[in-house]
């Protein structure tokens, strides 16, 4: 996340009865924002991702590792030189929701050149270095997307118990103490708490347990009647897992609105390409990914709005968490193509086509603002409605979905975005390089060939529930469409149909079938593929022979996971356990088979070769700068 705001947290009683000021006061900023920055043009691509890290500890005497909940002294230290030198540094480091976690980004954003593919890599490593070097023999960070014995008893160094029935507790977990959250700032705990009171009761995770042969039921802490669960309590089991992100920025809103479109059908595949958590709270379980526990460990939907109890006044009922795939498309292309009831206040949406919002992006405002706040601090409460954008952003930054519409930040350079969101984190640096370039050669793709990778969007919301199952990447079969270049035609014999709204129903019925992610990624007889048509978009363009080597291997390696040569991290997890010689065939993943899986996470990261996860190349020759020879430019649409 960007740069917290400092000040005083109030209690849920207080914010619960600003909520509505907040939704006002957010809408008008939103317009007066809106009004300013509409006509922006011109800007270039860039684009930057985000990894997050966690410390671990290991114990190399009792074989254990554990996470180290020095977050807060670690980004001093690293934040020291970002206060020294603000333009000149290579990373940035913010806090995220763990006492264990750091987040790093590019000291700059990278911009619109080829040879920058070459440079993220280095950037990344440089990053790792350089809190690698600031901590004492012993500790790590590693990039994985779940601590495997997450919420499992000493799981955290130092240890602390857990406090379920004090009512200062801000989680009150059975397994997740709240010295694991971060303190450095306090909304990580407040978002804890009003989560939690919002919703009247802790939140409720629930995860099948992968059973294998001496599996015991019930799973120690299943609820009544739910044996085979594992369950989790607390907001850290999800916001305590590591993503990889990537942000965009387009020339204009409109290029903004088309790359958001066009990249959520994206998110499903791309999250079950880098699926990496197969196992929570010290179990194997049937989820290959993170997306669900996060989803449910922010959910402050009230019993009545989830739709498990009778709706309280006042209440509506809400289909998803605050944390979940979209749920309406941005652009006049994706229109025909929402086809979920999107859930808003009337007075809201009226009042952005008031503020001279079109209806496609006032319905996903006021669609946003169906939120409560759920942290607010006593210094942000009146504002400029003019000039601030902070109401705006509260609610905007706690809808935590697949895909982030960025507007431009007040008085600032920086123009519209677009945030990609659903992927898990990899071991390596040379494997998150990959997935980020990827991602960004593809968003060239869409906007040089116009792709088209619109299908209904409840179908996306299939295709999510379907992307984190066990070995989904392999064995699931995806919604996509199956002409990604045609915009219009469709030469489905149903298209004669005389009722011209049934006509459009078929037509779109036979707009997209179903796949593997290896036909998506690979291709088929009868569709290109992703990786084939970032190939033939790269053949019209210079590259120095670094470069281009370097996104050969990226793109040669994302096309591996994708046909299956080589493992998911998810995938490799569950084989490093099973095969484990302490592994007793029960689910269990215990403290020493999580400290040798670190321990092999650790290598494989420092050059250990493991051929099953990475192939043969798993490092590239990056560079930490661009020789000034190298002058393409990337595409940008609508502007290039
Ligand atoms: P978030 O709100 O998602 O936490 P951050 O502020 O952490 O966002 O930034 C996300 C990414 O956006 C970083 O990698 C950063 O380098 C990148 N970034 C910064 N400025 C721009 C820009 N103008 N266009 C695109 N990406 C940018
Ligand atoms: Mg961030
Ligand atoms: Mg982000």
């Amino acid at each position: 996340m960007g740069l917290l705001s400092e000040g005083s947290p109030l209690s849920w009683e207080e914010t619960k009865k600003l909520s509505p000021h907040v939704r006002e006061h957010g809408i008008e900023q939103f317009i007066h924002l809106y009004a300013r920055l509409r006509d922006r043009q011109g800007d270039v691509l860039k684009w930057g991702d985000e990894v997050e890290y966690m410390l671990v500890k290991f114990d190399d005497k009792n074989k254990t590792a554990k996470l180290s909940l020095r977050a807060q002294e670690v980004l001093d230290a690293l934040n020291e030189k970002e206060r020294l030198d603000p333009y000149g540094v290579k990373s940035l480091w913010r806090p995220e929701y763990s006492a264990y976690m750091v987040e790093g980004t590019p000291g700059k954003p990278f911009g619109g050149l080829l040879a920058h593919f070459n440079v993220v890599e280095a950037n990344m490593r440089y990053r790792r270095q350089e809190v690698t070097n600031l901590l004492p023999p012993g500790e790590t960070i590693v990039s994985i997307t779940a601590f495997p014995r997450l919420g499992c008893p000493k799981f955290s160094h130092p240890e602390y118990k857990t406090r379920p029935d004090d009512p200062d507790s801000a989680a009150q977990s059975n397994y997740f103490p709240d010295e694991a959250i971060y303190a450095g700032h306090p909304r990580f705990k407040t978002l804890t708490r009003n989560i939690r009171q919002r919703r009247g009761e802790k939140v409720s995770i629930k995860l099948k347990v992968f059973k294998d042969e001496n599996t015991k039921l019930p799973v120690e802490g299943s609820p009544p009647g739910e044996p085979d669960v594992v369950h989790m309590d607390a907001m850290g089991f999800g916001m305590g897992c590591c993503c990889l992100q990537v942000t965009f920025q387009a020339c204009n809103i409109n290029e903004a609105r088309t790359l958001y479109d066009q990249l959520a059908p994206l998110c499903p595949i791309m999250l079950a390409l880098t699926a990496a958590s197969p196992v929570h709270r010290g179990y194997l379980t049937e989820s290959d990914c993170r997306w669900n526990v996060i989803s449910a460990s922010v959910d402050c939907r009230t019993p009545g709005e989830r739709g498990e109890a009778p709706l309280k006044p006042g209440e509506i009922r809400i289909p998803k968490s605050r944390y979940d795939s979209i749920d309406s498309y941005l652009s006049e292309a994706g229109k025909d193509y929402n086809d979920i009831p999107l859930i808003y206040d009337e007075a809201i949406y009226n009042r952005l086509l008031k503020g001279g919002i079109d209806p496609l992006l006032a319905q996903h405002v006021a669609h946003l603002f169906i939120r409560d706040s759920v942290s607010l601090f006593s210094e942000k409460v009146h504002q400029n409605d003019e000039e601030d954008t902070d109401h705006f952003e509260n609610i905007q930054s706690t809808n935590w979905q697949t895909m982030r519409f960025k507007p431009p930040p007040p008085n600032s350079s920086i123009g519209w975005r677009v945030e990609f969101r659903p992927c898990e984190l990899q071991i390596t640096d040379f494997e998150n390089a990959a997935i980020v370039c990827f991602v960004v050669l593809l968003t060239r793709v869409i906007l040089s060939y116009q792709l088209n990778f619109l299908i209904p969007i409840s179908k996306v919301d299939e295709n999510m529930h379907k992307a984190q199952k066990r070995n989904a990447c392999q064995s699931e079969l995806f919604w996509f469409r199956k002409d990604v270049r045609d915009k219009e035609a469709c030469d489905c014999a149903n298209g004669k149909d005389s009722d011209k709204k049934q006509n459009e129903c078929k037509k779109m019925e036979c707009e997209y079938e179903l796949m593997t992610v290896d036909q998506i990624i690979n291709g088929k007889e009868t569709f290109p593929g992703l990786v084939p048509l970032i190939h033939s978009y790269l053949a019209s363009m210079d590259v120095d022979t670094d470069t281009h080597c370097t996104i050969q291997q990226y793109l040669r390696f994302i096309q591996k996971r994708a046909s299956g040569e080589i493992l998911t991290m998810a995938s490799w997890i569950r084989k490093e356990v099973v095969n484990h010689p302490e592994y007793k065939k029960d689910s269990i993943v215990t403290e020493r088979i999580n400290y040798d899986l670190l321990k092999k996470i650790k290598d494989i990261e420092e050059g250990a070769p493991c051929p099953e996860l990475l192939g043969s190349a798993n490092k590239t020759k990056t560079q930490d700068n661009i020789p000034s020879a190298i002058v393409k430019h990337l595409t940008n649409g609508a502007c290039s």
